[in-house]
């Protein structure tokens, strides 16, 4: 196929018949956070590299491997962000929001970019949603963050996730940790992979994160970094359990998770589904209190976490969960003759600034064609005008669900058409079992309309 119609490799586009979809994760998940107090913040899709290379840090493979990283016109290293985090904290600084009330509780929705090997769950260009907590130690914060994201998970009705949780301290209890990680991985660095030999000595925590199951298999006996947590790190991991307990959030402790960047401290998490193969990490945050101050800012503890949303639509696929249908077409107005046409279309337009879903013809089609077409759409009404309902001042609007014709009057034809279409929800609403004791010309004349 020719280049220029072909995407990128690892790139995926959105469909229309896809996008009501990915358009309600993305309002569930700004409503839920909004409920905890996340307001969202959007920032530019590249940024300084430096800002990616202090921030996500120097020995990550996110760094090391994965940037997109160019140099613009005026010869400035530029990179495509590869995660959320960096940039909301550059802006936080950058906006002085540390002087605003604690904890700012930010939230985003954003595409991320990682030259990666592209497989199902694993792309080049992918999105998420993140939120990020500035301004708090407390393990209360902790637990808050994980159950927001824990209420999208079940408010979505996702199931058997787990939530894995471990802490990899600060930075005094973690010199000691390192050390004797160095010392258990040395003694077997002829059995390690390339990358995870070249890891030894910059950062040997990145091991335990290896995919290579041979890698995997040995980090399985190295020191836990839970036994050489300092009392202040155990403590507030202890305090972040009983939280999740209080709000009856089930968790496992996994010791060898470690994530993949650089700013983690303390507390670290994943959700974790076995349903969609290798990439099965759904969700990963943590706490990252050094982050602020490493960028140049004032000491300022805080955590997040983000979501990969394509991971999330294929775990939601694999459990065959429902989503809302896509808003249906409450009326296709067909016309046959041009004057005809300019009435529907001064209709269409009329119930459009009400709020209401409708279509007229802009091809050009017989109206045969277009009620093939109406079909097509599933509009709920259909109506043809011609001369004939011009002059008699009257057209029939059909039912396309029951059959049904009923008369209208052209003149009055809008308001008429929305009490009808009112009444027609609230009969649907009464069949699913719901006490619709609703006034139609009390809506009609609210505000909403
Ligand atoms: P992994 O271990 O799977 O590479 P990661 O530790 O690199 O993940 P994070 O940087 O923590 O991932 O990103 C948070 C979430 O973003 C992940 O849990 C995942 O859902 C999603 N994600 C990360 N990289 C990709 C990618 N290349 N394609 C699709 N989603 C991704
Ligand atoms: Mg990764």
């Amino acid at each position: 196929m020719a280049l220029v119609t072909k995407s990128i490799k690892g790139t995926q586009d959105v469909l229309p018949q896809e996008s009501h979809k990915i358009q309600f994760l993305e309002s569930t998940a700004l409503e839920i956070a909004g409920n905890y107090g996340f307001r969202e913040i959007r920032t530019p899709v590249f940024e300084h590299t430096e800002l990616f290379q202090r921030g996500v840090g120097d020995t990550t493979d996110v760094v090391q491997k994965e940037m997109y990283t160019f140099l613009d016109k005026g010869d400035r290293s530029i990179t495509l962000r590869p995660e959320g985090t960096a940039g909301v904290v550059r802006s936080f600084l950058e906006h002085g929001l540390y002087n605003e009330p604690m904890p700012q509780k930010l939230c985003y929705l954003t595409s991320c970019y990682r030259y990666e090997k592209p497989q199902a769950g694993r792309l080049r260009e992918f999105h998420q949603f993140g939120v990020e907590c500035l301004g708090t130690a407390s393990p209360a914060a902790d637990a808050e963050t994980i159950a927001l994201a824990n209420e999208l998970f079940s408010f979505l009705g996702v199931h058997d996730l787990e939530l894995q949780l471990n802490s990899i301290g600060c930075k005094d209890c973690r010199k000691e940790y390192h050390k004797a990680l160095h010392d258990y991985f040395e003694s077997r660095k002829d059995e390690l992979c390339g990358t995870c030999q070249e890891r030894l000595d910059r950062n040997p925590m990145r091991i335990l994160d290896c995919k290579s199951p041979v890698c995997a298999a040995i980090a399985k006996d190295a020191p836990k970094v839970l036994d050489y947590l300092c009392d202040d790190c155990r403590a507030h991991f202890e305090q972040v359990q009983a939280f999740l307990r209080t709000m009856g959030i089930p968790f496992t402790v996994n010791p060898t998770i470690v994530r993949g960047l650089d700013y983690y401290t303390r507390t670290v998490f994943e959700f974790v589904s076995t349903e969609i193969g290798a990439q099965g990490t759904v969700c990963g945050g943590g706490r990252y209190d050094g982050l602020v101050e490493e960028i140049g800012g004032p000491h300022t503890p805080a955590l997040g976490f983000a979501m990969g949303l394509e991971r999330l639509m294929l775990l939601m696929g694999a459990q065959n969960l429902p989503f809302p249908e896509p808003e249906r077409c409450s009326l296709y107005l067909a016309s046959m003759g041009d004057k005809a046409l300019d009435r529907a279309m001064q209709i269409v337009a009329a119930l459009r600034q009400e709020g209401v879903y409708a279509e007229c013809d802009v091809v050009g089609r017989s109206v045969k064609a277009q009620m093939k077409y109406a079909n097509k759409l599933g509009a709920k009404f259909t109506m043809v005008l011609g001369d004939s309902e011009l002059d008699g001042g009257k057209a029939r609007l059909k039912n396309m669900d029951t059959g049904e014709e009923t008369e209208m009057t052209l003149d009055t034809f809008e308001g008429d058409f929305m009490r009808l279409s009112i009444s027609e929800s609230l009969k649907e609403l009464e069949d699913l079992g719901v006490d619709t004791d609703i006034d139609v010309d009390a809506i009609l004349n609210s505000t909403l309309f």
